[in-house]
């Protein structure tokens, strides 16, 4: 069953630090900090430093928006008034594609998921999705899972 959430319920405001992030996603776009004189990546935006360069010449990265779960937790008691409708919904912590670095280093980011814990596994490839909320300027991103994927792991029941 799709997981839904009543953005009637949230009030975001985007600060300094976030402002062109949600600008992007309000033209569907998925980005990232990136450092511009190592080209490291990193998110959440709002951290305002290179955390390997130690720069603070920072811009943005566009992703695809694709990735492969790399954990996920099923929350069942919801703590803001917009999930309660939602409950149990998954947050996974995604692992982006375009995103990895030579030196090994990946970005991860977090997001609700639209499907059910019956349809998510760590491993499991998922993309981002853009909704729209009550508030025209914030466009949330989601994600869903986009395919199958062998060596899959899910929690057990
Ligand atoms: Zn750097």
């Amino acid at each position: 069953m799709p997981v839904t959430i009543d953005y009637s319920k949230l009030r975001i405001i985007p600060d300094p630090d976030t402002r062109e992030w949600w600008d992007a996603t309000r033209q569907h776009k998925y980005l990232v900090r990136r450092c511009n004189r190592c080209g490291h990546k990193w998110f959440p935006p709002n951290i305002p430093a290179c955390s390997k360069c130690m720069s603070m010449e920072i811009g943005w990265f566009e992703t695809a928006g694709k990735g492969v779960i790399h954990s996920y937790v099923v929350v069942v008691q919801p703590i803001v008034g917009a999930f309660v409708g939602a409950v149990p919904y998954v947050v996974a912590v995604i692992e982006l594609d375009d995103c990895k670095e030579e030196d090994g280093s990946v970005t991860r980011v977090a997001g609700v998921l639209t499907n059910d814990e019956t349809e998510v596994a760590i491993g499991l490839p998922c993309e981002v999705l853009f909704e729209a909320t009550n508030d025209p300027k914030i466009v949330m991103p989601r994600w869903r899972v986009s395919g199958s994927a062998e060596n899959t792991w899910k929690f057990s029941e």
